[in-house]
């Protein structure tokens, strides 16, 4: 037999707290009510003034809905109230109120929701949104994203102490502003396009002050609900200070310590590239290989430091006799390596002859103050048709220099 349930039923059913009140005491309330409470049985709750239960702070508040309320007016709007249960822990309800009539008396009907949950959820999305506001304002990074047309719609504080501008200067213009070479920012954009997103990518940009930084950019392509790229998203960083580390690592592994020119294996890649470029566009090349004559006996007679002296003066007379475009070289100890490009036999030996006069005119001075000289022996080789590599030219120049040095020393000897 189906039963007809009666209002009442209904009522007591009712997944959501209902109570009734009359003069501010609870007249009746349904199981739901009961659990919310944390009660033992209804039994316990009746006849007690329902602000019993109510937060201290939210009493003034709920007693003056409650009172307001008169006969006949519709239900109070909703509003979140805090309570404590008979077990002493708090619940955050959504309460609505409405006045009935309840055996024959003006009463007011009100029904909670339990919100506790969902304010869980909302203090967790506080303290998250806040934890992203605090990593926002203080990152070193630069965030920002732009529209479809590259136009700034946010950038982060960060922006101020990497280009030295408010945030509010930069948004609204686009990126393409702050970018010495546009190639840069070219390159930026196709890979965004292509691959959707770009890490680490390397650039340059332009300070407030007009000093041009390096900076490494992150970022991936946003698209809109219809999959259309709608703009770019991500964070840039200041990399000056890693890349002058970068470049000052580059240069003192490509230069000699003691001389400040090229180091032999700096020299040895220079000197095959110029190889290979009078090969394509054929010209004339020559190399000449030197040798500072009797550097022993220089060190032994005046010490290791009046050495280094003479090589490093001798590094200046050589560079006074080359042109841009000519490689010098320090191959090892006191032996050197010059690529004269475009030079022919007669202006190769102009040049190491050059290099002999300006070495025997120099006068060194040693710790007790005696003078001396120091020569250098020269070979010369010149490109022929049939070279494969810069190295047979080094070859024979080394070669050329043995005869010099055989000759007598201090003098130029070519390879033909
Ligand atoms: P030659 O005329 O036949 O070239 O005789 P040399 O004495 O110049 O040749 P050798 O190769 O016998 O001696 C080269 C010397 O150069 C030996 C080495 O101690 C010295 N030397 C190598 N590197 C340095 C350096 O960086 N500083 C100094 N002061 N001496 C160096
Ligand atoms: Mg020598
Ligand atoms: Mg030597």
């Amino acid at each position: 037999m189906t039963h007809q349930a009666t209002d009442h039923d209904l009522i007591e059913a009712m997944p959501a707290a209902v109570l009734v009140l009359h003069q501010g005491l609870i007249v009746h309330l349904n199981p739901a009510c009961v659990r919310l409470l944390e009660a033992g049985s209804a039994h316990e709750l009746l006849g007690r003034p329902v602000t019993e239960f109510v937060h201290s702070m939210d009493q003034a508040q709920s007693l003056h809905r409650l009172q307001r309320l008169q006969p006949g007016d519709d239900a109070n709007l909703s509003t979140q109230i805090r309570m404590l249960t008979c077990k002493g822990n708090f619940r955050t309800l959504l309460v609505n109120s409405a006045p009935v009539r309840y055996h024959e008396t003006d009463a007011i009907v009100v029904t909670a929701m339990d919100m506790s949950d969902q304010s869980a959820m909302e203090e967790r999305l506080r303290v998250s949104e806040q934890n992203f506001r605090r990593l926002f304002e203080n990152m070193q990074d630069v965030y920002y994203r732009t529209n479809a047309q590259g136009v700034v719609q946010m950038v982060g504080p960060g922006v101020r102490r990497v280009l030295g501008y408010e945030p509010h200067d930069i948004i609204g213009r686009t990126a393409e502003s702050y970018y010495p070479q546009s190639s840069d920012r070219d390159a930026f954009k196709k890979v965004i396009q292509e691959k959707g997103e770009a890490s680490d990518f390397p650039g340059q940009m332009v300070r407030a002050d007009g000093q041009i930084i390096d900076i490494s950019i992150s970022s991936h392509a946003l698209y809109d609900d219809s999959g259309a790229f709608c703009g770019i998203e991500g964070i840039y960083r200041d990399v000056t200070q890693r890349k002058n580390l970068e470049r000052e690592l580059q240069r003192l592994a490509t230069v000699d310590s003691l001389t400040g020119i090229a180091n032999r294996r700096a020299f040895m890649e220079q000197a095959a590239q110029a190889f290979s470029s009078a090969q394509r566009y054929p010209s004339d090349l020559a190399v000449l290989a030197l040798d500072l004559d009797h550097f022993k006996s220089i060190n032994d007679r005046h010490g290791h430091a009046a050495g280094d002296e003479v090589l490093t003066r001798f590094t200046q007379a050589v560079n006074t006799e080359l042109r841009e475009s000519d490689l010098f070289g320090r191959l090892g100890g006191e032996e050197f390596c010059i690529v004269l490009p475009h030079a022919d036999q007669q202006k190769s030996r102009q040049v190491a002859d050059r290099i002999c006069a300006n070495m025997q005119a120099l006068r060194f001075q040693d710790a007790s103050g005696q003078f001396y000289t120091a020569t250098v022996s020269i070979g010369i080789a010149l490109k022929r048709a049939s070279d494969r590599h810069v190295l047979e030219l080094i070859e024979r120049g080394d070669k050329a220099l043995y005869q010099a040095k055989r000759s007598g020393r201090n003098q130029v000897v070519g390879d033909s």
